[in-house]
């Protein structure tokens, strides 16, 4: 079982994968320190291997490109199923659409904050 957010996870082992990294939000360096010390923040260092999480101000500004690529299926998705499959006028349609998808946004912002990091580390993994 996992630790609360600032540990480490004791199960990770060093050889875990990066997918399984990216699964548990585990850092993208070591793959044992959580990222998270809560729902959406960060640490700002790895607690395992201290590692700098946000590189430079705004680092995160990237994570908000993978958020924008990973909202757009679900989005499209609950859209099309109202607006073509049940005849809904387009604005009903959208708006149904948009709150449904609401809950859907801390999951995305949190799981491409955990992308970006993987994706920035595997291409240029020194400060
Ligand atoms: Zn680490």
């Amino acid at each position: 079982m996992a630790d609360g957010p600032g540990t480490i996870d004791a199960e990770a082992s060093p050889a875990a994968t990066r997918w399984q990294a990216i699964r548990k939000s585990l850092c993208p360096h070591c793959f044992r320190g959580h990222i998270f010390r809560s729902w959406i923040a960060v640490h700002e260092r790895c607690p395992a291997c201290g590692i700098r999480f946000q590189r430079e101000p705004g680092y995160f500004v990237g994570a908000m490109y993978i958020s924008y690529g990973l909202s757009l299926p679900p989005g499209f998705l609950l859209l099309a199923f109202f607006w073509l499959l049940l005849d809904w006028p387009f604005e009903r349609a959208g708006a149904v659409a948009f709150l449904l998808y609401l809950p859907l946004v801390p999951f995305l912002v949190r799981y491409s904050r955990v992308l970006w990091l993987h994706l920035d580390r595997s291409v240029d993994p020194y400060d």
